[in-house]
């Protein structure tokens, strides 16, 4: 023990040097080598000489959009939380069409035969479920995506790209393979049957503790409309949407994969247009995926590496919230180009504003970091989270010891090549 610990002193004395060489090499070099923007338009600023101080020593381990390519890949509006698949609502799907979306959860409340309004099957594929006249009839809708607001549980859940039906078990029964008992199980149970499993709308519930969790809601725009809506509805007072972002921010500390979607529920754009409803949150909740086709693989791919951005559209014409051109992580900062105005933040708090962020303003112990840009309608853009990791730390898991040693000796002889590993041996 004590032989490892001298060890890492002299490694961490080894890295320190090493940090302020870089920190030369990358003033000298500007960022035209550490971009790795494809654009060859984007003008980062020159980078600053990285500050000998301990925030000096944080980067960005994981840039969820490191495989875009901001040229070629497609813009995706998707939808992952409106209840569409009911036989009286299939209309609604016509409503998604013309409003531009290229994806559509194919969803309604689903596995909890003890209630009238919750379907007892999974509605799929989609040739079995919609009508010929709608599908024939659509014009920019794409793809399903096959999903379901799994309510048998504690909580509310939705279940992307799970093709299969599965219910909450009868009290005091045995567990079928397609059952379960809680939200964990219900969790568990996703991930087995292939699907990803996302909280939905969890104004009043923080989910730290969720090990299996990767998606949750961030906005919701239930929480709007039900502040016309809805009378003596707790949402009338109580701010749901703020509440969603700080648990995220709270879930994200512990677990930086957890992804947050905004959705329409209910209130999508074939929603009805009452007197009292603000125009303005109807269609207010979507999300833009950067696939790489219009298939459901290509689309899951994407989702999953977080390649995506959760938009709260708050115009009263909609879709014209903020426009990401391009996300590039160099070595010694992130930028995002773009028409509104960028704001970084880590758990809540402001990290810098503006378009560029550099390593050296990162906070010491920051885990993530994620961005949201804005205008003056009120929409806001969220990406997802940017991994923070020190400078060093190859296997991700906030030190940097004899294990990151021994990964980047194993990158330097060709018996490691995991991407992220070998970007963060780069960076020594
Ligand atoms: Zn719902």
């Amino acid at each position: 023990m004590s032989h490892r610990l001298e060890w890492e002193r002299v490694w961490s004395r080894c890295l320190a040097a090493r940090v302020l060489i870089v920190a030369v090499i990358a003033a000298a070099s500007a960022c035209t080598s550490d971009s790795v923007s494809p654009d060859p338009d984007s003008n980062p600023p020159a980078a600053a000489p990285r500050s000998p101080s301990l925030n000096g020593d944080l980067r960005i381990y994981r840039n969820p959009y490191g495989d875009v390519n901001w040229s070629q890949d497609l813009r995706l509006k998707a939808q992952h939380h409106d209840h569409v698949a009911r036989t009286f609502a299939l209309p609604l799907i016509t409503a998604y069409d013309a409003a531009g979306y290229d994806v559509l959860s194919l969803m309604d409340y689903s596995g909890k035969p003890s209630v009238f309004y919750s379907l007892q099957e999974r509605p799929w594929p989609p040739e079995r479920w919609v009508p010929p006249p709608i599908l024939a009839a659509l014009v920019n809708i794409k793809l399903f995506i096959p999903n379901g607001e799994e309510v048998g549980g504690d909580w509310h859940a939705t279940s992307p790209f799970l093709t299969t039906y599965i219910e909450v078990a009868p009290a005091g029964g045995s567990a079928q393979p397609w059952q379960y008992r809680d939200t964990r199980d219900l969790l568990r149970l996703v991930r087995e049957l292939g699907g990803l499993m996302c909280l939905a709308h969890p104004f009043n519930v923080t989910y730290e503790h969720l090990e299996d969790l990767r998606c949750v809601e961030i906005y919701n725009a239930f929480g709007e409309a039900a502040k016309t809506e809805l009378p003596g509805n707790s949402l009338q007072t109580y701010d749901g949407n703020a509440a969603l972002v700080a648990h995220w921010d709270r879930a994200l500390a512990q677990n930086q994969d957890i992804l947050g979607i905004a959705v329409n529920d209910h209130f999508g754009p074939g929603a009805a247009r009452t007197a009292t409803i603000n125009p303005a949150a109807l269609d207010s909740g979507k999300i833009i995926v950067m696939a790489k086709a219009a298939t459901l693989d290509a689309y899951r791919s994407a989702f999953e590496r977080g390649a995506f951005f959760a938009i709260r559209d708050r115009g009263i014409v909609k879709d014209r919230y903020p426009v990401i051109f391009s996300v590039s992580a160099g070595t010694t900062f992130v930028s995002i180009e773009t028409n509104g105005n960028v704001s970084w933040k880590t758990g809540g708090s402001v990290v810098a504003d503006g378009p560029v962020l550099r390593f050296a303003a990162i906070p010491a112990n920051t885990k993530y970091v994620r961005a949201e840009v804005t205008d003056n309608d009120g929409s806001i853009v969220f990406t997802q989270a940017f991994v923070v990791r020190p400078t060093g730390d190859a296997d991700a898991d906030y030190d940097v010891d004899q294990d990151d040693q021994m990964i980047c000796d194993a990158v330097r002889q060709g018996r490691e090549s995991h991407p992220l590993r070998v970007a963060a041996c780069r960076a020594i």
